[in-house]
């Protein structure tokens, strides 16, 4: 039994290091002149690989696919990952929010380990050879061709990623692959991406806790997220703006744009509801009746954006504290909790995180990640449509695939060990 993957990333190398652990002699096809270059940047270096969370929480978390997944989620949860990770040497650590990584802090030990693995089964690496396509005969994957160069198998396993970070190596090869053998794509967006807004000139650089951010699409709120953000040169970032993307990601068209008339929301203040606000102020500005109204605010949110929140209540940033009319308190109150501004759409797959999009899930036979429409074909990790928000997610997505593709071509192959 021979197996070809295409791409050394997450999910090709844990594929083919089971693979090649069962007996199957495995070949792996990676375009760039060493494994894992996406696995590196990972949590900012750090590679925050899975979540220690029960499945239902990671199902919870996945935007996109997460019905799809569960078979493999069951058989390969991220305690599963743990383990794996764990029996190859590599000492682990959780963090806030469940994240899991390495004790080293250091992305390049996951990929050591990975690679060890792999070299200890007998993987065959071929470095610097991009695919060009695949071979397939009688509804049948032989194969994939690399220039005038053929590598024949008997599974093969494409695992080349989304289109995010494109100088990593992932291009979105994998979608032409399984558009030329007649298998649908759903078209490829940049996801978990900071977004494009207009109106916040001069903003650039200011970070926010403790906040809630939305999008506001075609006047309904699509999604909400309490935590930290920031604003970029050319809109807002963060990890509560990353979320909200993905949520709204089916509503972008294929140039990242939002429907005219998209507005980001921040409520300033999200513990305290609008009365208990507008106690709050009507004590601060009693405080201090003779301060400019800017001071006064200034109390209550960062001094870069004080000046563009008044200006959006309408009250002028030089008027005493005590000449604040009822009305003018209570517009302040609003815009405080509700600072709306113009989102036009999101940045390029250079600033993205995951894809959202991919080979439809319907193509795959969710226990397995195998083609219905190709014999010993596969599809595993980020090339398939599923995306899951931040917190090590997304890498338990391509664990889980790639373990369900190798257990699969494992029991699917007559010669190999049990
Ligand atoms: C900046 C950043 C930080 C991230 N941090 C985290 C994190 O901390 N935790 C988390 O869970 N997720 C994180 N992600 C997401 C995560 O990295 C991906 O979801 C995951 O790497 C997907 O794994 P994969 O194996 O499917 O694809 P990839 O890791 O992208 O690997 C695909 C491989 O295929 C190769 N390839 C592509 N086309 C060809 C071809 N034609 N021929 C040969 N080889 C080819 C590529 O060179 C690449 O090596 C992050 C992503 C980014 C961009």
């Amino acid at each position: 039994m021979r197996a070809v993957v295409v791409g050394a990333g997450a999910a090709g190398l844990l594929c083919a290091g089971m693979l090649a652990h069962s007996g199957v002699e495995v070949r792996v096809i990676e375009r760039n002149e060493k494994a894992g270059k996406k696995l590196y940047i990972t949590g900012k270096g750090r590679c925050n690989l899975t979540n220690d969370c029960d499945v239902r929480t990671w199902l919870d978390a996945t935007v996109c696919g997460a019905k799809f997944l569960y078979s493999a989620a069951y058989s390969f949860p991220p305690s599963a990952t743990k383990e794996f990770f764990s029996d190859l040497g590599l000492r682990l650590k959780t963090e806030r929010g469940g994240r899991v990584f390495p004790a080293s802090d250091k992305s390049s030990d996951v990929i050591k380990a990975l690679t060890g693995y792999c070299g200890s089964g007998g993987v065959d690496f071929l470095f610097g050879r991009r695919v060009d396509g695949l071979v397939a005969k009688d509804g049948k994957a032989v194969g994939v061709r690399c220039g005038d160069d053929i590598y024949r198998a008997d599974a093969v396993v494409v695992a080349t990623g989304g289109v995010t970070y494109p100088s990593t190596g992932s291009t979105g090869d994998g979608y032409a692959f399984a558009n030329s053998v007649g298998v649908n794509v759903v078209a490829p967006k940049p996801t978990l991406v900071p977004l494009k807004a207009r109106g916040i000139d001069g903003l650039a650089g200011l970070a926010l806790k403790n906040v809630v951010f939305s999008i506001i699409i075609e006047g309904k709120e699509r999604a909400s997220a309490f935590g930290e953000m920031n604003f970029t040169k050319s809109g807002v970032g963060g990890p509560i703006v990353l979320q909200c993307s993905s949520f709204t990601a089916g509503s972008r068209g294929t140039s990242g744009e939002y429907p005219p008339g998209t507005q980001g929301a921040i409520d300033f203040k999200p513990a305290l509801d609008e009365a208990t606000l507008d106690a709050r102020l009507v004590r601060e500005l009693a405080a201090c009746p003779t301060a400019a109204i800017d001071a006064v605010a200034a109390r209550l949110l960062p001094r870069t954006i004080v000046k563009r929140v008044l200006a959006s209540s309408g009250v002028d940033a030089r008027s005493r504290a005590a000449d604040v009319s009822k009305e003018q308190r209570k517009k302040l109150v609003a815009v405080l909790k509700h600072w709306t501004f113009p989102l036009t759409g999101a940045e390029g797959a250079e600033q993205a995180v995951v894809t959202s999009g991919g080979v439809d899930v319907s193509e795959l036979d969710p226990r397995t990640m195998r083609c219905k429409k190709v014999e010993g074909l596969y599809f595993v990790g980020e090339t398939i449509d599923v995306d899951s928000l931040t917190g090590g997610f997304n890498l338990q997505n391509a664990w889980a695939t790639a373990a369900a593709a190798a257990r699969a071509i494992v029991k699917s192959a007559s010669n190999v060990r049990p």
